[in-house]
């Protein structure tokens, strides 16, 4: 525990509560030792040893709850109503509670805009097939995008020869289309799918990326 930790406005140094443990009742079980995720015990010969006492949380009494042999006890719960009192820690507890609340909210409001983010569809991946020789499907995709805010990228045309191009053999494209804004492209898709249509290609595949 660090030195100067504080227990809502008190020093936890001057709070007694902490495990004791009755070295010949316990029987090494360890489940003190693996139960408790403060890190108070440690196991020495066989014995749990409440090593880093102070680290014990203020209130806690799970270890002396399972131990299965009654062997680890508290100090009266009274101390901790007492310190509770004469310290007036509730002023401390309100303000800490609304800092709490106010962290969880915040963590609650960025949950739900990554979960709407996600949900976005903001990049969809097209492969299409067939010829692309003289049907300038190039320039249309450009003439589609134009004033939209959305973009084709990654553009990959395969033309297996270019006396077969000539030929008018088929040619495989891919590319992907994006939003210039991060804006969800769904909208936009119908129109892609048309001028793929309208071009007389073939949509070989369309995934979300
Ligand atoms: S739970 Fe009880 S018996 Fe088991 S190690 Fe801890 S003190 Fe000993
Ligand atoms: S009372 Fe809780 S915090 Fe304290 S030693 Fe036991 S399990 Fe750990």
């Amino acid at each position: 525990m660090a030195k100067d930790e504080m227990w809502h406005g008190i020093p936890r140094k001057d709070i007694p509560w902490f495990p004791t443990v009755d070295a010949d009742t316990c029987i090494g079980c360890t489940l003190c030792y693996t139960t408790c995720g403060r890190g108070v015990y440690e196991m020495q010969d066989n014995k749990a040893v409440p090593v880093n006492a102070m680290s014990c949380m203020v209130g806690c009494s799970t270890c002396g709850t399972v131990c299965p042999v009654q062997a680890i006890t508290f100090p009266d719960r009274d101390l901790v109503w007492k310190l509770e009192r004469e310290h007036k820690i509730f002023k401390i507890v309100r303000q800490e509670a609304t800092e709490k609340m106010a962290k969880q909210d915040a963590l609650k409001a960025r949950a739900v805009a990554e979960d709407t983010v996600a949900k976005l569809t903001t990049r969809v991946r097209f492969e299409i097939a067939g010829e692309f020789g003289d049907k300038r499907f190039l320039v249309q995709m450009e003439e589609l995008v134009k004033d939209r805010p959305y973009d084709f990228v990654h553009l990959n045309l395969e033309v297996p020869t270019v006396k077969g191009a000539l030929e008018k053999t088929p040619s495989f494209m891919s590319f992907e289309v994006t939003s210039t804004e991060q804006e969800d492209i769904q909208e936009f898709l119908p129109a892609v799918r048309e001028l793929i249509r309208r071009n007389g290609l073939t949509l070989v595949s369309e995934s979300k990326q």
